[in-house]
């Protein structure tokens, strides 16, 4: 989680990058990391997450990334957690949770992501929440702060 911490802090200062920063481990040893490259790509799919599991995918040159455990400064939203259900992710531990950051992070409604989870075809997923939940939350803006200008949704880098 401290590797997933200094990727999102690096991605603060790369412009068009998001500061969700995610790791994934198999046996002990990182396979692939990322941040969140969505405007720095032009891609809205381009979360940590999937950047993460795209770059393992293709390290292992197999979609089945065999239950390693996937690290998230984040709670991941329904696409990510989606994604990792179909990589075969064994377990998610994340951070900060739903609760501790403002709502511009999280699809709009009400929507917890760990509920998905159980109710999914999976019930070997393991998810793991709150780990260093304070450092990572700091990384975020809070739910009763306000949005910074170039937090806005629709904001775009020209
Ligand atoms: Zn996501």
């Amino acid at each position: 989680m401290r590797l997933a911490i200094e990727l999102a802090r690096r991605a603060l200062a790369i412009p068009g990058a998001g500061e969700v920063g995610c790791v994934i481990v198999k046996n002990g040893e990182v396979v692939a990391d990322g941040f969140n490259e969505s405007e720095l790509t032009i891609d809205p799919t381009a979360h940590a997450e999937i950047v993460a599991i795209r770059k393992a995918a293709r390290k292992w040159n197999d979609i089945n990334l065999c239950r390693a455990t996937l690290y998230c400064t984040l709670q991941p939203c329904g696409m990510c957690s989606m994604a990792c259900i179909w990589a075969n992710i064994g377990r998610i531990v994340y951070g900060a949770s739903r609760k501790d950051v403002n709502s511009i992070y999280f699809e709009l409604r009400h929507f917890n992501t760990a509920d998905l989870i159980c109710d999914a075809f999976r019930n070997d997923l393991e998810v793991i929440s709150g780990v260093l939940a304070d450092q990572c939350s700091k990384l975020y803006v809070k739910p009763h702060e306000a949005v910074p200008p170039n937090k806005l949704e629709g904001d775009t880098v020209h």
